[in-house]
């Protein structure tokens, strides 16, 4: 455990996919990645902050997997082991590393699951990664209000296409939103991102968070607007998480620190890009694996250095 960490934080909940994933990129393919939506974004906000995961793996899950997760301080509790098959999903990506295409999507045990939570605590900060909007709204009919400071939520194409009207409910009931480019664009019809950002809070959010992957971030909060490069890399070897990462890296910075002032954003926005950053550079969560708090605070100062003027 980092040593800022105290015995006695209020978990980070968050919801997602445990998933099982098929990954080709230019530099190499990788068959049963251990992956998902929740498993990055936990590893990453571990770092800051304990997690409590809401999820559902099938009977195939690898033992050796969980116990990935069971390295930081991440509660799995919620996170159930039920009859069927993990879900599981096969990309890859050419030469523009910043978009995953995807050859198939396998609900499984997904498609039956009622995220029913069992909490240690009343939390304070939520966020339902990316997951079926349906999932992410059991979560929120569920989530106690009494210490409630923060929600937020992220999406993916495929459930845009398949399930705007229950993403728009989401949207409603949430105060914050970390989307990328091509999913605010695909959700609004609006192809100028600032516009786009101000069509998805008339939606709900207050706090907009654009991803551009390699060209960094955009974040709209309390009539405010800040933009942050990406960490300058020679090399991205699988962008797989990366967005999960940020997210991870973003709520567990603000969990830890209570405070969603648009400055504490900023910093938080900009632990999300160097964790993204050390994603990136290997297979699945390989990187995030052999990295410390340090590392990140290192790797912090150079991109303050780089990106300041
Ligand atoms: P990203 O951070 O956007 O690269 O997220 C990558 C992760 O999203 C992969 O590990 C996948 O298992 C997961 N994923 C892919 N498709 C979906 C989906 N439709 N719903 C939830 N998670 C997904």
């Amino acid at each position: 455990m980092q040593a800022n960490m105290t015995g006695q934080q209020n978990p980070l909940v968050v919801v997602g996919t445990v998933a099982i994933d098929s990954i080709k990129t230019p530099f190499g393919e990788q068959e049963k990645v251990f992956g998902g939506s929740a498993s990055y974004f936990s590893y990453a906000a571990s770092f800051f902050n304990q997690v409590a995961l809401v999820g559902v793996v099938g009977q195939d899950f690898p033992e050796e997997y969980r116990a990935v997760l069971q390295e930081r301080p991440i509660d799995l509790s919620n996170l159930k082991t039920v009859a069927g098959k993990t879900f599981a999903w096969k990309g890859f990506y050419e030469n523009d590393m910043n978009s995953a295409k995807t050859l198939e999507t396998h609900l499984n045990v997904l498609a039956s699951f009622d995220p029913e939570m069992e909490l240690k605590q009343d939390p304070e900060f939520v966020f339902l990664a990316n997951i079926d909007p349906v999932l992410q709204l059991k979560v929120l009919d569920q989530l106690p209000k009494t210490k409630l400071r923060f929600t937020a939520c992220d999406t993916m194409n495929y459930w845009i296409s398949s399930k705007k009207e229950d993403l728009l409910r989401v949207l409603a009931r949430v105060d914050g939103f970390v989307l990328n480019d091509a999913e605010a664009r695909q959700l609004t019809g609006e192809p100028n991102l600032v516009r786009a950002a101000q069509i998805i809070r008339g939606y709900g959010p207050g706090h907009v968070i654009i991803k551009k992957g390699e060209h960094g971030v955009l974040v709209f909060a309390q009539n405010r607007f800040f933009a942050l490069p990406a960490y300058p890399l020679e090399t991205v070897f699988d962008p797989t998480g990366a967005g999960d990462s940020f997210a991870g890296g973003l709520m567990g910075y603000l969990a830890l620190t209570k405070d969603t002032g648009f400055d504490n954003l900023k910093k938080a926005a900009a632990y999300g890009t160097i964790i993204a950053s050390f994603a990136v550079e290997e297979f699945g969560l390989e990187k995030l694996r052999k990295i410390s708090r340090r590392h990140l605070d290192e790797r912090l100062e150079v991109f303050r250095q780089i990106s300041a003027f």
